[in-house]
């Protein structure tokens, strides 16, 4: 293989394509986005981070830049792709800030817009845009996280005092790690079986004030404080009891559920778990903001990481004055140049499913159409597919690229601790990721029909593996372009490891083996006499977990591939198509015994792919700035001392080589060794 990259292609160029439907959004962030408050303070008190942050978030709603999402009567701009986009900018900036954001326009606003009335609207949406009533959206329990529908808080209806009870019966049940709870919040959105006339209904939400207008807490409510935690030290997660407290029977968000004043229960959708699923997924939003927020996250370790490794130098080559930038070892590039390439893989399919969401909301809550139950479940499934693979790729690459940066990326000051600590927690918050896979796998084997109910060994097992489809991928936006790629390269197994056609055919492939077998363990299972429906799922959960993995492996490389396709500008195409490669190659390398295994590779073919990684990495070394650039990010967002310190280490670098070389000169003059000049190992 022969190097065929231009020498140099324009970052802006590629930024265009990346920055995509929104990018009207995105260039406003990074042009006014600038106050020092958004940014983090390294050591900070817990106080002064909570402080700043809810300054910060008082100053963001002022800019006007929180309303995207909300209705254009509100002041909003019913723009649910913009309000996400939005959160992925502010997560250039202090992820405390766009997790406070999240909570108050995204959690608690998005449920009383999603799940209340056109009457609580009037009512409240215009104070929660501005920040006047801070709020929280209190769901999980100390006993309950995963499974949200065995909350034990309940909300019992008298029609003699036309109010709810709502009550905490015991510690188990106490609302835990709210958000906007220990400091701020004024009212809550809070998760409670509703029982009326001696049935339980199920959870529904209601809106409750927490805090009277002097911050104490309002009669019969109990309000802790989390403490301290692992990141995000401006949030000011908390706790929150209820004893016996009365909310008025108008304080039901009752879009999917309404109880009249004799305590009648009415709900257009009669399935209790069904009208829980669904009132669920209109909250989808969250889900794809903390996806594409651990995107922004990544691209700037990745953007830290790669420019220090451009400058910072260690070791001279044996009989080589010169010691050797980081960036120019193969194992260095090896960490930065595939990590590069599954986050601009991620990032396409981000896009893609930023615009999927905005148009099936934008359908039903502002053209007011019917509820396309297919395509919600499959947004669903979508948004918790790449919310865990974006989360789980940010954890392991900024850690990565911690240690990319050696001692250097441990220091508060250049960013990379906070990106670590802030984001950690991702892969657990808006849904546990080994529990949404268990949600995206479900959703592959019914087809869509049927993803409701509690993921507890999916009870009714045996009516899934009856119902479980026969094995069709389902497209992704590219559909044609994909299958005539596929098509075109046929039975060919010897086709070149960097066809196209072939890359996409082993993503199919391995996502419909694993698919099909699994289908193959549930029925079994649910053929077995005597096997309790628990064990018929527990049997088969590693491989029903896999199943999801690759198929969100492959929906992100066919988004990856037709984001290739969109890029018009020659020279970023071809370096865009270089970089797809190795996202394509790297993650078949990753899993080669598995190929191996089942017939897919050969020992040859194995060992040419690992050879033609190495080459891709060559090719698309010296664009590694380039590929960093593309990302926007501006300069003082990444509040990174060691790039601050960029030209005068470069300075320092070059009156360090040019004394080096003086120094050789000398010592060779005088007869010693070159190899004396050698940088000791570090200590
Ligand atoms: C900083 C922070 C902020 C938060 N903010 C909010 C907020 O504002 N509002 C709110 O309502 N909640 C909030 N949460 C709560 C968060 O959503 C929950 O922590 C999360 O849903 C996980 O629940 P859990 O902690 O009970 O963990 P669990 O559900 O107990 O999970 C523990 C472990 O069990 C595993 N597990 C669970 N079920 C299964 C299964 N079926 N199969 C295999 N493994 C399983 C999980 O993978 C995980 O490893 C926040 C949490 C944190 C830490």
């Amino acid at each position: 293989m022969t190097s065929t990259l231009p020498t140099s292609v324009d970052p802006t160029a590629i930024q265009e394509v990346l920055d995509g439907r929104w990018a009207h959004v995105r260039r406003d962030a990074r042009e006014n986005l600038r106050d020092p408050d958004f940014l983090p303070v390294y050591g900070e008190s817990m106080q002064d981070a909570r402080d700043r942050v809810t300054r910060a978030a008082r100053k963001l709603a002022e800019s006007g830049r929180v309303g995207f999402g909300f209705p254009k009567e509100y002041g909003g701009e019913d723009d649910a792709g913009g309000s996400v986009s939005s959160i992925e900018m502010l997560a250039f900036g202090d992820l405390s800030l766009m997790v406070k954001a999240g909570v108050q326009w995204g959690l608690f606003g998005g449920a009383l817009q999603l799940l209340g009335s056109r009457r609580q609207h009037e009512k409240y949406l215009r104070d929660v845009m501005s920040f006047d009533l801070p709020g929280c959206f209190a769901m999980t329990e100390t006993g309950h996280g995963s499974d949200v529908q065995q909350l034990r808080t309940t909300c019992t209806y008298d029609p003699a005092t036309q109010c709810f009870d709502l009550h905490t019966p015991h510690q188990a049940a106490r609302k835990d790690y709210i958000g906007n709870a220990a400091k701020d919040g004024r009212m809550a959105v809070v998760f409670a079986q509703l029982i009326s006339g001696g049935t339980n209904h199920g959870v529904h939400a209601w809106l409750v004030p927490i805090r009277n207008d002097d911050g104490t807490p309002c009669a019969g409510v109990t309000i802790g404080d989390a403490g301290p935690k692992a990141g995000l030290n401006g949030v000011d997660n908390g706790r929150l009891t209820f004893d016996h407290v009365q909310v008025p029977r108008d304080m039901l968000l009752d879009r999917y559920g309404q109880v009249a004043e004799d305590g009648t229960y009415t709900s257009s959708i009669e399935n209790e778990t069904r009208r829980f699923f669904t009132m669920l997924g209109t909250l989808v939003r969250g889900r794809v903001s903390v996806g594409g927020s651990a995107g922004s996250a990544t691209k700037l370790a990745l953007d830290i990481a790669a420019r220090y490794g451009n400058v910072r130098r260690q070791f001279a080559a044996p009989g080589d004055d010169r010691e050797i930038v980081i960036n120019d070892y193969l194992v260095h590039q090896r960490k930065l140049l595939p990590a590069l390439a599954t986050t601009y893989a991620l990032h396409f399919a981000q896009n893609e499913l930023v615009e999927t969401m905005h148009d099936v909301q934008t359908a039903v809550h502002v053209h007011g159409e019917e509820v396309d139950e297919h395509a919600q479940r499959e947004l669903e499934s979508r948004a918790a597919g790449l919310k865990v693979a974006q989360t789980w790729h940010a954890t392991r690459t900024i850690q990565m690229a911690r240690e990319a940066c050696g001692g250097a990326g441990y220091l508060q000051e250049n960013r990379l601790p906070h990106l670590k600590a802030d984001t950690d927690v991702f892969t657990t918050f808006e849904g546990d990721n080994t529990v949404l896979l268990q949600l995206v796998a479900k959703g592959l084997l019914t087809g869509y029909r049927d993803t409701f109910g509690s993921l507890d060994g999916w009870g009714r097992i045996g009516f899934i593996a009856d119902m479980v489809r026969e094995t069709v991928l389902e497209r992704t936006a590219a559909r044609a372009l994909i299958a005539r790629l596929v098509d075109a390269v046929g039975r060919d197994d010897e086709a070149p490891v960097l066809d196209r056609g072939w890359q996409l055919k082993m993503f199919e492939f391995r996502e419909k083996h694993a698919l099909e077998g699994a289908i193959r363990r549930l029925r079994k299972n649910a053929g077995t006499e005597g096997m309790a429906p628990f064990d018929m799922f527990n049997d088969v959960q590693d491989h029903v977990l896999r199943t999801a993995e690759t198929h969100i492996d492959r929906v992100v490389m066919e988004a990856f591939v037709a984001g290739v396709d969109r890029t018009t500008d020659p020279a970023a195409r071809q370096l865009l198509d270089t970089l797809c490669d190795l996202y394509a190659l790297s993650t078949i390398e990753a899993d080669k015994g598995w190929f191996l295994e089942h017939g897919q590779l050969t020992a040859t073919r194995a060992k040419l792919l690992t050879s033609t990684v190495n080459q891709l990495i060559k090719q698309l070394r010296p664009h590694i700035i380039t590929l960093v650039d593309a990302f926007a990010i501006p300069a003082e967002w990444k509040a990174a001392q060691i790039l601050e310190e960029e030209p005068d280490r470069q300075e320092v670098m070059a009156a360090r080589d040019a004394e080096v070389r003086s120094e050789a000169e000398g010592s060779q003059a005088s007869g010693e060794s070159a190899t004396a000049l050698e940088v000791p190992p570090a200590q």
